[in-house]
């Protein structure tokens, strides 16, 4: 057994780091300040050749698996620009899983190109107002229509929906109570953002301000029947596939979140002198800063382990969710600690550490809450009766 990053995986860590490097603090304060997306982190990001990491070699992509994708996360996320970074480029990686596996070769190569090389932005619109946690009861209704579908409904929360140029959209074609299974009747779709029967309207939320999320109005949105993904009504099982990657992915650009929290943290610990030495020699910043590490150290090494059984192809859905979990309670300790130890100074933009506090109850409760890890291990892993 060897639980270390082989030499390619090394220099995935490397090469990434060093374009993050390029952007500093002030840059991701500036992004967050003026809720301004990345657009030039991004396109470095996609001249490195990074944005097709999973995608297939074949498009220009690297064909690598979630282990890559969790290191290349990880490296981002400890760089800087913490969760604002990771969203610029998160959706490109298992976002169009769905479109790899169950695409046509024409979607593929009309959709995922552009993706790769940077020249395109998709958005992700599954979560509804009305139906929360709950996708199966989302009523967003494709009707079919002559040579497609005509779609009207309402999405929340959609990421960079100010930026993009598609969206991948869960609809329903089959209202749930006509379903034999509430997993039934949803439809996929993979089109174009078209402004005239989309509105796209921001949501002013606490932290990650550099990426937009919105409240989405369809009205009346014609998609060509070319643009769906698969067949009709298996939409939510092709969404499934995509699922344990971006738990995996979560957790582990989590910790590099927190890394970076608690790298700044003892940095200033050493520094700043208080009643005649540094406040780093008092046991009681010590230690919480000390329990940061351990916990951080072993979410990095749960998610580096689901990523290991997804692309060994063994079931993982226990350690995806596990993995999750435990990076994102990591990361929200190490970046509250961070803030703690540099005490008035923690509430000060120019330390950054607020932002990252900011940022780290994020990936608490998406793409899925804490409760609903918790009682899918209860009934999945401890046998108990499903409570939800
Ligand atoms: C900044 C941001 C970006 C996002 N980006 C996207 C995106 O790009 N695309 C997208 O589709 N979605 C996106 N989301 C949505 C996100 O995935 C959801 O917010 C998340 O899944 C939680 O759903 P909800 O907010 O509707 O919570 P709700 O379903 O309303 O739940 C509220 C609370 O009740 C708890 N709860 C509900 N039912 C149960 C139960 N049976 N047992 C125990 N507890 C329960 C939940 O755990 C939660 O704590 C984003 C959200 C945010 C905040």
């Amino acid at each position: 057994m060897v639980i270390n990053l082989n030499e390619t995986q090394q220099a995935i860590d490397a090469s990434v780091r060093k374009i993050c490097a390029e952007f500093s603090d002030e840059y991701w304060s500036e992004c967050d300040e003026h809720s301004r997306f990345p657009q030039e982190f991004h396109a470095a990001m996609a001249k490195g050749g990074w944005l097709g990491i999973t995608m297939p070699e074949v498009l220009g992509g690297s064909g690598l698996g979630v282990s890559e994708a969790a290191i290349m996360m990880h490296a981002v996320t400890s760089s800087n620009g913490g969760y604002s970074a990771a969203s610029t480029l998160h959706i490109n990686l298992f976002g169009p899983h769905a479109v790899v596996v169950h695409g046509t070769p024409e979607q593929k190569a009309e959709f995922l190109v552009p993706l790769i090389r940077g020249e395109q932005k998709a958005c992700f619109g599954v979560t509804e107002p009305d139906a929360g946690l709950d996708t199966t009861s989302i009523t967003t209704f494709a009707a079919k229509a002559p040579g497609g579908y005509r779609v009207s409904g309402r999405k929340l929360w959609t990421s960079t929906g100010q930026v993009a140029h598609k969206i991948l959209l869960l609809t329903r074609t089959t209202p749930k109570a006509e379903c034999k299974r509430p997993t039934d009747g949803m439809t996929l779709f993979y089109t174009d953002l078209d402004r005239t029967k989309v509105e796209v309207r921001r949501i002013k939320k606490m932290g990650r301000n550099a990426v937009d999320s919105n409240a989405v109005f369809i009205d009346n949105l014609f998609i060509p029947e070319t643009h769906r993904i698969g067949e009709e009504g298996r939409g939510f099982y092709y969404l499934l596939d995509s699922l344990n990657p971006e738990r995996i992915l979560v957790g582990i650009e989590s910790v590099g979140l927190g890394r970076d929290a608690l790298r700044r943290a003892s940095n200033y610990a050493r520094e700043r002198v208080v009643f005649g030495r540094p406040i780093g020699m008092n046991q009681g910043i010590q230690h919480p800063l000390a329990e940061s590490w351990t916990a951080l150290e072993s979410a990095y090494w749960m998610c580096l382990r689901a990523a290991w059984l997804y692309d060994n192809k063994q079931a993982c859905g226990a350690e995806a969710n596990a993995a999750k979990f435990l990076g994102a309670r990591a990361a929200f300790d190490a970046c509250t600690r961070a803030v703690m130890t540099h005490g008035g100074m923690g509430y000060a933009r120019e330390y950054q550490v607020e932002r990252l506090f900011r940022e780290s109850i994020l990936p608490r409760f998406t793409p899925v809450t804490e409760q609903l890890i918790l009682s899918f291990i209860a009934e999945k892993v401890l046998g108990l009766p499903k409570s939800y």
